[in-house]
């Protein structure tokens, strides 16, 4: 045993482990071709280190001829792993030279295996000498054959490649990578070519040291490599802190979340959205699936959703309920994204959910106040109107009752003129209609109902209007001019509620001239339409007006300037304005009075 027969079976041993830790790595989890790469030139190393100390321990002219010849599969398989690794770990480099390089050097290593005579390397004589520490190794005299031109061309290009490759990388940006590996490969490519030369060539005396130049690349390369394996994993690990932090959030947010692949159908779904959905762990779920759960008319819209968004990339969202077996009903509120190939296939949708059946009872119990509320601001805005509604019933109604006495009185006749009591009953039956027509108005503002859009005049809704508040404002001796332009367009509404609106309006405005003395008091009513394709309404009148800065305030509930006032009227009207996609707002005009304008989208005219 000497310092000889100890180096170069470490060079081996090292190569070896290396080799194997990167094979562990290259067949993992990822597949690494890199990894790969590097493995087969360590093992390459491993074995030329091997038949490197074979050589310089052979005795006889045949043996080492035989190792020189066995020698060229490892350095074939070294050089076109070294360039493999270089062009899949740099991502760099132009292919043809590496593909000429590798290509070359596999055919001289080849003549090299397969020729009895001189090919690329061709001992013809031994030299015995002693180095260091009184060790003896043999060198051999080497004649070079005709491949040996092409084996010099090939590792001319592949140093050529590999600094093309660096360079490139260089100019990225990136440092370190091509200083060490591209570097250490150029440089411990020209060093251990270049004493093998000096030493076959008798120029240098000492033994050959191209196992341990390639030890040296090969450390260089696995430096590099698991300075990416180390970084990998803290990647992996930070991965894995940021998961346990989305899952925290996720458990506090209640958030559930779901992927559906599509090649295979199946939904994963987290722990939340299982739970929200009630389904058992074992149980797997599918797209069938998941739309059985719907409520029945939710299916469709959601299909459409996911349809639309599978179909365009865009972005799925959708509120919706889901019929459970122990929980009833609940309502979901959903989210996804869908993800593609690069060519714009979708392969997946990813997305959250969370359950938002508290909120949409909420929101249900609150529109069902609010549907309540107007109802009872309408009621109590006709007790306003009652008397003076009672007061014109009973004209219809005296007229009545005065026609059938007539009518009576005639009949006593002993020859009832009956084309009189013909003339009676047709008055009697106008002015019952008059009388139902007045029932009838009061009995649609009374009735509770949720809004419904309709096409709707403005000129026969102000006439409405007109009628309901005429007995009103004559007893209050206000002058109602209402007076809407003829080129009106429809508009999408609900008539009994923008009846309550208007009506709430003109109320307002007659009570404003309370203990007012005016000579004219007037209320007018104007309706026009807008360039922007909308309707106004505005109610005008040359009262009080609103008190300086309160424009605002008067729509918030409960404010009111009247001892009997609920201040309910103004914001009840606003909401219904506004659930018609419209506005309402307060002014003063300028003489004195307070302006409302009501904004109100018409219906688009048919293309
Ligand atoms: P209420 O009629 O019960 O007071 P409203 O919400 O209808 O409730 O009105 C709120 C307040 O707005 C009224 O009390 C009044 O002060 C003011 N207001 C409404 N209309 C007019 C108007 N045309 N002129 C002056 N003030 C008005």
């Amino acid at each position: 045993m000497n310092w000889m027969t100890l180096a170069w079976p470490m060079v081996t041993a090292t190569c070896l482990t290396l080799a194997l830790i990167n094979l562990r790595i290259a067949f993992g989890e990822a597949r690494r071709v890199p990894h790969l790469f590097f493995t087969l030139s360590a093992f390459a190393v491993a074995a030329i280190s091997l038949l490197e100390l074979g050589i310089l321990q052979s005795e006889d002219l045949a043996s080492c001829q035989r190792l020189l010849r066995w020698s060229s599969i490892p350095i074939a398989i070294m050089m076109t792993s070294i360039l493999g690794f270089v062009w899949s770990f740099f991502g760099a480099g132009r292919r043809w030279l590496a593909y000429a390089a590798a290509l070359l050097l596999s055919a001289a290593e080849a003549a090299n295996f397969l020729s009895t005579g001189p090919a690329v390397r061709y001992a013809v004589e031994l030299i015995h000498a002693e180095t260091f520490g009184n060790v003896r190794y043999t060198v051999p005299v080497i004649t070079h054959g005709p491949w040996t031109y092409v084996e010099v061309a090939a590792v001319v290009l592949a140093i050529v490649f590999v600094a093309e490759a660096s360079w490139t990388l260089w100019q990225r940006g990136e440092k370190q990578r091509p200083l060490i590996v591209g570097g250490s490969i150029v440089v411990f490519f020209l060093v251990s070519r270049g004493h093998a030369i000096l030493v076959e060539e008798g120029v240098v005396r000492s033994p050959y040291f191209v196992s341990f130049a390639f030890l040296a690349v090969i450390i260089a390369m696995g430096h590099e490599l698991s300075g990416e394996v180390f970084r990998a994993t803290r990647l992996s690990r930070e991965l894995l802190e940021s998961e346990h932090r989305m899952e925290l959030a996720a458990q506090s947010a209640k958030l559930g979340f779901w992927t559906w692949h599509l090649a295979t159908d199946e939904i994963w779904v987290s722990d939340i959205t299982r739970d929200l959905f009630e389904r058992d762990p074992a149980e797997k779920i599918d797209f069938a699936r998941f739309v059985e759960t719907l409520h029945p008319d939710d299916r469709e819209d959601v299909t459409h959703a996911l349809t639309q968004a599978l179909r365009d990339g865009s972005e799925y969202e959708k509120s919706y309920r889901i019929l459970l077996p122990r929980a009833g009903e609940r309502w979901i509120a959903a989210r996804g994204k869908v993800e593609t190939t690069p060519q714009g296939k979708p392969v997946r949708m990813r997305g959250v959910l969370m359950d938002v059946s508290p909120q949409k009872n909420a929101e249900l119990e609150l529109s069902q106040l609010r549907q309540q509320l107007t109802h009872a601001g309408r009621v109590s805005m006709m007790g306003q109107l009652a008397s003076a509604l009672a007061h014109e019933l009973n004209q219809p109604l005296g007229a009545i009752l005065r026609n059938a006495e007539a009518a009576e009185f005639f009949m006593k006749e002993p020859q009832p003129d009956l084309e009189e009591v013909r003339a009676i009953i047709a008055d009697i039956h106008k002015d019952d209609l008059r009388a139902g027509q007045v029932i009838n108005r009061l009995r649609s503002l009374l009735k509770r109902q949720d809004i419904e859009l309709r096409p709707l005049q403005i000129p026969s809704l102000l006439d409405e209007v007109t009628a309901l508040t005429r007995a009103d404002a004559a007893a209050r001796r206000v002058r109602l001019e209402i007076t809407p332009s003829s080129d009106l367009p429809e508009i999408n509404g609900d008539r009994v509620h923008l009846q309550q609106v208007l009506l709430n309006l003109v109320i307002n405005a007659m009570d404003a001239f309370q203990n007012l003395p005016r000579e004219e008091k007037l209320v007018k009513v104007t309706a026009i339409s807008t360039d922007q394709g909308s309707v106004e309404i505005g109610i005008a009148d040359n009262a009080c007006g609103i008190p300086e800065g309160k424009t605002g305030a008067i729509f918030d509930a409960f404010y009111t300037t009247k001892s009997h006032g609920m201040g309910m009227g103004l914001p009840i009207s606003r909401t219904i304005i506004e659930a018609h996609g419209g506005s309402l707002s307060a002014a003063n005009g300028q003489d004195g009075g307070a302006v409302f304008t009501i904004c109100l989208p018409a219906v688009k005219a048919a293309a």
